[in-house]
């Protein structure tokens, strides 16, 4: 079944009772049994609803894989992973990783005993003998966020693999629709679901989507006992977000493309970061691996930060906002936003100038944004 169909009927079905083409939402806590212990599967919504299932199977599908298990949010997903863990094992990370799940590793689970830490993999042998000490995990975002790094996940999950290491792929970028990580030797594939695969910035999500019976279990298990789950309501958005991925990513691409291009050739910009890019660094690696590259844009503007402030406030269709993956185009300042906590030294040795400003290109006409960045620019210096 192609994925444009599985997007649509997986997990999908009418209702038998009513006939009802849409899955209805079941907003219920709890569910009647007809004995003692003798239920229909479902008991109480903190371990399971209709709609956590009927999302499960589209999301495991959308990824070719057995299991999907939702949770509240991405963070919600990733703390539920993190509780497989045990005091003393190790996590291994490419930088540039989203702010929260740097975060979570250094402000909260180091004061459980999970040790992290964090390397750009400039030089493989660094990754390897970092490996050789038997992490549990090696975990990565790629593309990443805000500087659209790409990682080879066929070479990386090899590697991981030989030390006996699982290898964690954050999807969110380049979604389902544009990359496969178990195809290229990932064991566990995670989701922001607020992001793209929900797609209208109405919702806030997580998913941890893997082949592994035993692992399955276990985040059942985590969302359950640590209170994780999400609403019926938001997988129902989500799901119904989902439908119309396929077309949505198509548009991001091709405006996220038009605007690179765009960009690239204009005085006031310095450089731009977008895998799209034949100048993208890791352009063959991105193009072995992804089937698209996705909306995001980041680029950095020859104005200093003054103007650079100026530029992002006058746009008409770019939101000046955080978050990214919706049909509307919004516009992030990392340095100011999202990367604001992390101290400039820091900040600019990863690459974030405060000259950096982020694009989630949206799905409007591609004539609109452009004109509009063309208006915004023609008026700072
Ligand atoms: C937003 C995001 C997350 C965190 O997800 P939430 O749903 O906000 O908890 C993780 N990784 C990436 C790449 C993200 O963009």
């Amino acid at each position: 079944m192609k994925f444009e169909t599985r997007a649509i009927h997986v997990g999908q079905q009418t209702e038998a009772s009513t006939g009802s083409v849409i899955p209805p939402i079941y907003m219920t806590s709890t569910y009647a049994q007809e004995a003692p212990g003798l239920d229909k599967g479902y008991d109480y919504t903190r371990a399971g609803n209709p709609n956590f299932t009927n999302l499960e199977e589209q999301l495991a599908s959308l990824e070719g894989a057995k299991y999907a298990t939702v949770f509240s949010s991405g963070l919600g997903a990733l703390t539920g992973l993190i509780s497989t863990l045990s005091s003393g094992d190790k996590v291994i990370a490419f930088q540039d990783l989203y702010g929260g799940t740097y975060r979570l590793f250094t402000q909260v689970f180091n004061r459980f005993g999970i040790q992290f830490e964090s390397l750009h993999p400039q030089h493989p042998e660094k990754v390897e003998a970092l490996l050789a000490q038997k992490p549990k995990w090696l975990l990565f975002e790629t593309p990443t966020n805000p500087l659209l790094g790409i990682f080879d996940i066929e070479a990386y999950s090899k590697m991981a693999k030989r030390h006996g290491v699982l290898t964690i792929v954050d999807n969110t970028f380049a979604t389902p629709y544009f990359q496969s990580p178990f195809e290229w030797g990932a064991d566990v594939v995670w989701h922001s679901l607020t992001k793209y695969l929900s797609g209208h910035s109405d919702v806030v999500g997580g998913v941890m989507i893997t082949n592994d019976d035993a692992l399955k279990e276990q985040l059942n298990f985590a969302r359950k006992a640590m209170g994780l789950n999400p609403s019926p309501f938001d997988n129902w958005l989500t799901s119904r977000g989902i439908k119309t991925l396929a077309v949505r990513m198509e548009q991001h691409q091709f405006n996220a493309q038009s605007i690179a291009e765009f960009l690239q050739n204009h005085s006031k910009v310095k450089r731009v970061y977008y895998p799209g890019l034949s100048s993208h660094p890791n352009y063959e690696v991105a193009k072995k691996q992804m089937r698209g590259f996705s909306g995001i844009v980041s680029v950095e503007f020859n104005l200093s930060l003054e103007a650079t402030k100026k530029l992002i406030s006058s746009f008409e269709f770019f939101t000046l906002a955080e978050s990214l993956g919706g049909v509307e185009s919004l516009v992030c300042h990392p340095a100011s936003m999202t990367h604001a906590s992390i101290p400039t030294e820091e900040r600019q040795r990863m690459g974030v100038s405060d000259g950096l400003v982020r694009l989630s290109v949206g799905i409007e006409g591609i004539k609109d944004l452009i004109e509009d960045l063309k208006q915004a620019l023609a008026n700072v210096r």
